[in-house]
């Protein structure tokens, strides 16, 4: 069994700290190899790299920064098979599904190609007498993310394309439950002429994550998973001084309208409930059925959930592959069992499912309840697994309170016929993320992505232009060149003429 292990100034290191984590394939339930949990010197050793490296990255110029991501995107475009089946076996989700997510960080990648463009900044002649004015974005320095499980290679790439494009240099703390896709990526960008240090790993838990967090070498940090960990990212990282961006949870509703195309909702509500087993941050957790739709939408949706094809994420059949954990089984498990204990109607109940030949995988089927009320435990917190919640009101009024009443603000969804309900559903809906027709509306890479409410923390969104504002920071210049001095000093509060 090997060890996973960290990747600092350009070498893959075993590290100091003693400590392991396993991990797991989740479709035969087996630990596979161990990941290393960095200690203190580690983490520091990582920012000291980091440290070191920024000078000459930052004086490098775009173009030639550019050139290297060009590079790497044409390395991802040949390994995006290799690096797929590697998620897949420690995530469990199904190859094709994360083909997906590598393409989706791929095109962050493309965005970060056009740096040059990006960088540019403002010029006005003669803002006053003899005087020009400019703006110009800087990068940081050493900036850090800190990435969830459920998308080992997608997550970091709305990042550090972006930070590195932009002149910083990197270290990224993946999950510790996947941390394989993060030293594919390492190589690559080595590979893609990246010099030694500017992107770094340290594979760890909470200590590795409170060391940079604290590091005064860290001008910044990025973070994505859960609420309560954003909410301490940005807490404690703003205590000590850095600008951070910490998107957390959601609790995404899609409504559908009695007017929608059923055949049409019931497809898109499939896959945003169902595709990576519900491990999504933009997953429709909660349906909610408009008027008379409601019982034709839980029939069909009851039917999907049934005839659901779940298995090991290497069968190319497969619709749905394992949790990523025991635990996070168990978890979700228990969540199905306190939504029936508090009188949500179970119709379909996927737990208890065996995939025959992988029997100790940490499978568990399609769920489905009806009748959610927004008290009950199942409404109210994320549950991250493939179980739908259908909420019935009335009418659109309701429908728009309910969203807007709950915690959680990342992404949602209305299916219509209907241009004046789906545009004052934009218009009032207080959350970052909207579909119209589109079940899980992630925003391409050139533009940002990022939730409200509970879903994040700090003030800007990932990738895109919000990315290239977070890793950077702006200088005005004022310039006014000695003849424009012949009248003398003055004494007076300058005022541009
Ligand atoms: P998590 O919060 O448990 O872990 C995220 C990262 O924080 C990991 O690197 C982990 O090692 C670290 N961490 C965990 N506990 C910590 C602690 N006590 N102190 C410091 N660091 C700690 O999240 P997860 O289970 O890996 O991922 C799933 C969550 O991520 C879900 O809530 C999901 O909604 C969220 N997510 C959000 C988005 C988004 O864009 N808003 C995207 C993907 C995932």
């Amino acid at each position: 069994m090997g060890i996973i292990a960290h990747y600092i100034n350009g070498q893959r290191v075993d590290g100091r700290g003693q400590r392991k984590s396993d991990v797991f394939n989740p479709a035969w339930g087996e630990v596979i190899h161990q990941v290393a949990l960095a200690d203190v010197e580690d983490v520091n050793a990582a920012v000291a790299a980091a440290h070191a490296a920024f000078p000459a990255w930052a004086a490098t110029s775009p173009l030639r920064r550019a050139r290297v991501m060009f590079k790497f995107k044409d390395l991802l475009e040949q390994h995006h098979k290799a690096l797929a089946e590697l998620i897949s076996a420690e995530h469990g989700k199904v190859v094709s599904d994360a083909m997906g997510e590598v393409t989706r960080g791929l095109e962050v990648v493309e965005f970060a190609c056009g740096i040059p463009q990006l960088l540019k900044g403002e010029f006005t002649e003669q803002v006053g007498s003899g005087i020009d004015a400019w703006t110009t974005r800087q990068p940081l320095g050493v900036v850090a993310g800190i990435t969830p499980f459920n998308f080992p290679a997608m997550v970091p790439m709305w990042m550090f394309p972006v930070a590195i494009a932009c002149g910083n240099t990197f270290v990224l703390k993946p999950s510790e439950r996947d941390p394989s896709a993060a030293l594919m990526i390492a190589d690559l960008l080595k590979q893609a002429g990246l010099p030694d240090g500017v992107f770094n790993v340290v594979q760890g838990d909470k200590l590795a994550v409170d060391t940079l967090l604290t590091h005064p070498d860290v001008q910044a940090v990025s973070f994505v998973g859960s609420t309560p960990i954003a909410r301490y990212i940005y807490e404690t990282g703003a205590h000590h001084g850095k600008r951070v961006q910490a998107l957390g949870g959601a609790k995404n509703h899609m409504i559908v309208m009695p007017d929608a195309d059923l055949d049409q909702a019931v497809d898109a509500l499939t896959g945003a409930a169902y595709g990576s087993a519900g491990e999504r941050c933009m997953a429709i957790s909660v349906a909610v059925a408009v008027g008379d739709v409601a019982d034709a939408l839980v029939a069909r949706m009851a039917e999907r959930a049934r005839t659901l094809k779940v298995n090991v994420g290497t069968d190319p059949h497969a619709e749905m592959g394992p949790l990523v954990t025991r635990q996070h089984l168990d978890k979700v498990s228990g969540y199905v069992a306190q939504g029936v204990s508090e009188g949500a109607t179970l119709v379909v109940d996927g737990r208890g499912l065996r995939v025959p030949g992988h029997e100790n995988g940490f499978f568990l089927g399609g769920c489905l309840f009806d009748h959610v009320t927004p008290e009950m435990t199942i409404y109210r917190e994320e549950i991250f697994g493939p179980v739908l919640c259908v909420v019935r009101v009335p009418d659109f009024e309701s429908a728009v309170k309910l969203i807007n009443e709950h915690q959680y603000g990342n992404g949602t969804s209305i299916f219509t016929r209907d241009g004046d309900a789906a545009r004052e559903f934009a218009h009032r809906i207080q959350v970052g993320m909207i579909g119209i027709n589109v079940p899980i509306p992630v925003p391409m890479a050139f533009h940002s992505f990022g939730g409200w409410k509970a879903s994040l923390f700090g003030d800007h969104h990932m990738h895109g232009p919000e990315g290239v504002r977070f890793y950077t920071r702006m200088k005005a210049i004022t310039s006014r060149w000695p003849t424009g001095i012949r009248a003398g000093a003055e004494f007076v509060m300058p005022t541009m003429k």
